[in-house]
């Protein structure tokens, strides 16, 4: 666990969770982006949904008593679609969430105000808040692991659609008919650019490939000059690009930022997306658009709830 460090004065705080399906990760974050301190809690022991809300609740508790200061809130990252504080789909490893109040339970239960979004989607909100987009308005970013997570940001804000069901930038459409993906549909993005796509792919061209082969692994053969690790990654950034190809032709954004342990493979990654991306899009409008690789890491879903609490939260709070 960090320790709250007695330098760093802020006028405010907010609690920022974020709940993946075996623990919790939980925080404190103060208006410029620093976490004063986190810890995480697993949920392996908690088997109801009951049990879950109350190791979240604990863990609320636990940050206030340790802060010892006000809060503006508390924002929660969550699997799936959340329409007003509920999750409305695709909790796929939480299902028993879907269609409950979580939100109003929570601020029954400890009195904050809660704010629940998308886990990818706060991810997003934190790169432009206080990472690779923290100087741009517009920004689409994207998390590449086991499928395709995404975030629109327009003006530092998250555009969700109506009712917030909508970015799902992994589920946007790159070949008719194409791969059968969990989502239901075909074709998707993340079931041709994941890194379960990457792996598969290798897999299908090298026969003699290890059955626990992972990306890391491949980038490494790719890195080597292997063959099969060669075609496979040309596969994966075309793909990819063509899906980012789309998102630079709607929004024109500032930036696309690419996360996942992926994104981190090294800066031989972003060039050849960004030359595919330059090749195949509206030059107009990519001629302001970087890819870049997101900075935060593994911290930008508690940076990102927290972000969330302080834009919702904050100017009702501390209005002068
Ligand atoms: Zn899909």
């Amino acid at each position: 666990m960090n320790t709250l460090n007695d330098t760093q004065i802020s006028k405010s705080y907010a609690i920022g969770i974020d709940i993946g399906g075996t623990s919790l990760k939980c925080g404190v974050v103060n208006e410029l982006g620093e976490i004063l301190f986190s810890f995480l809690v697993s949920l392996s022991g908690a088997k109801t949904e009951a049990e879950i809300i109350t190791s979240i609740v604990n863990a609320i508790t636990q940050c206030t008593d340790q802060l010892n200061e006000p809060i503006v809130g508390v924002g929660i990252g969550f699997p799936g679609l959340i329409e007003d504080n509920v999750i409305v789909g695709g909790g796929v490893n939480l299902p028993g969430f879907e269609q409950l109040p979580l939100g109003k339970i929570l601020k029954e239960r400890t009195g904050h105000d809660i704010v629940i979004d998308n886990d990818a989607n706060l991810m997003g909100l934190a790169e432009v808040m206080y990472g690779a987009a923290k100087d741009n308005d517009d920004a689409v970013f994207l998390t590449i692991g086991t499928g395709i997570g995404g975030a629109i940001l327009i003006n530092k804000k998250l555009f969700g659609g109506y009712k917030n069901r909508g970015a799902e930038l992994g589920h946007t459409v790159i070949h008719h008919n194409g791969i059968q993906c969990p989502c239901g549909g075909r074709g998707c993005l993340e079931t041709y650019a994941s890194v379960t796509a990457l792996i598969e792919y290798y897999k299908s061209q090298n026969k003699t490939a290890e059955e626990n082969t992972d990306g890391k692994a491949i980038i490494e053969k790719y890195l080597a000059g292997e063959d099969h690790a060669l075609k496979t990654m040309q596969h994966h950034f075309d793909y990819l690009a063509s899906g980012i190809v789309n998102y630079v032709n709607i929004f024109s954004p500032q930036k696309v930022i690419i996360g996942g342990g992926i994104s981190e493979a090294g800066q031989f990654y972003i060039d050849e997306l960004t030359k595919r991306v330059k090749k195949h899009a509206l030059p107009v409008s990519f001629s302001n658009t970087k890819i870049v690789a997101a900075t935060l890491g593994n911290k930008a879903g508690l940076l990102g709830a927290c972000a969330n609490a302080f834009q919702k939260f904050q100017k009702t709070e501390y209005a002068i």
